[in-house]
């Protein structure tokens, strides 16, 4: 067998990134300078190190609750306008760094107007955050704005998704605890947006099983899933080997509905034991749109090159495979169809053929 792809590698390959959390990716050093620039005093400590390693543990207690928690901190900090221009300008600057090339970055713009900012003023602060943070840098950035699904601002969220589309707004999403939470409720923001021809994915199926998935699709009309890992109770595989989709699994694999796995958030958050027995193996091999994601770079210590080098690991991936999850998430991208196919074969094809031909 040839070598597997090693970290440092991975990390010159072109990848593509759909699910990320603007407020789970700050760097430590920066939430520090922030809080004392704004006078937030409740981080736990105000060692930068300290910090990240606070983040990890935290993250890693095992329910999804507890993970939330952490964002209190970081959107805590991200309260005003420079605040929110400096996080998505490093953001974009960590993830060129990582060797993303097209990005699709998440945030609840609800969840920063505490200090008096309105929605607008927030959706443009990230906007022009990215745009500093990309120039000069081999990266595109889009966002997506989340509603928070216990929350009932959906449809004012989603009438900003579809005015900021044509300027960097590539679409909506939803996110927050799922349990007790259906995205039906918001089922009338979900269908403004179809009849405005925009795109959305909805968080499903991560501590919740197919209901919520079923939901996603067949009631709300959801483009991706957010996660999706929990479609594997749908799928049964028999002693020989042998896999049996149900009927929601094979209407998701039929119809190449992307599946945003996020590997490590999914062990700290308890959706699955270990990467080796992540669901992503399986989901792979059965051929399902699966995609490759941070969720939360901080609380998680990923990042994309780490997350492909920890699936490498684990399930002997090498660089076809590493391809296939990246060309499959350029063709999930809310982004037109040429441009998506102009990164597909002027950048991803053509930087992948580079490393296997080194390799
Ligand atoms: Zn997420």
């Amino acid at each position: 067998m040839s070598q597997l792809p090693t970290l440092e590698e991975i990390r010159r390959a072109p990848k593509v990134l759909l699910h990320d959390h603007l407020d789970g990716g700050l760097r430590p050093e920066t939430i520090v300078e922030l809080a004392r620039e704004t006078g937030y005093d409740r981080l736990p400590t105000t060692d930068p190190e300290e910090l990240r390693t606070w983040f990890r543990e935290a993250s890693d207690s095992g329910s999804l609750e507890r993970y939330l928690e952490t964002f209190d901190h970081t959107v805590g900090v991200m309260q005003t306008r420079e605040a929110l221009v400096r996080v998505a300008a490093e953001c974009a600057e960590d993830l060129a760094a990582d060797g993303v090339v097209y990005a699709e970055v998440r945030y609840a713009p609800e969840q920063h107007t505490s200090a008096g900012l309105s929605l607008e003023e927030v959706i443009e602060a990230v906007l022009e955050g990215f745009r500093i943070g990309s120039e000069g840098r081999d990266i595109r950035v889009g966002t997506l704005l989340t509603a928070m699904r216990h929350q009932a601002r959906s449809m004012e969220i989603a009438e900003l998704a579809v005015r900021y589309r044509d300027v960097g707004v590539a679409g909506f999403d939803i996110a927050g605890a799922e349990a007790g939470y259906p995205p039906t409720r918001h089922l009338d923001a979900f269908e403004y947006l179809q009849r405005e021809n925009a795109h959305f994915t909805i968080h499903a199926g991560e501590a919740f099983g197919l209901p919520s998935i079923w939901q996603a699709i067949q009631w709300c009309g959801a483009d991706r899933l957010g996660h999706g890992v929990r479609i594997i109770d749908d799928v049964t595989v028999t002693g020989d080997g042998e896999a049996k989709l149900g009927r929601l699994a094979a209407y998701v694999r039929d119809k190449r509905i992307p599946l945003e796995m996020c590997p490590t958030s999914n062990l700290q958050t308890g959706a699955a034991p270990s990467i080796a027995e992540h669901p992503i193996g399986l989901l792979r091999r059965l051929n399902f749109r699966v995609t490759v994601n941070t969720d939360n770079r901080l609380m998680s210590g990923t990042s994309v090159s780490r997350e492909f080098a920890k699936l490498s690991e684990a399930f002997g991936y090498g660089w076809d495979d590493l391809q296939w999850f990246t060309i499959n998430a350029m063709k999930s991208a809310f982004l037109p169809f040429d441009e998506r196919l102009a990164l597909i074969n002027g950048v991803i094809k053509p930087g992948f053929a580079r490393l296997k031909w080194q390799a």
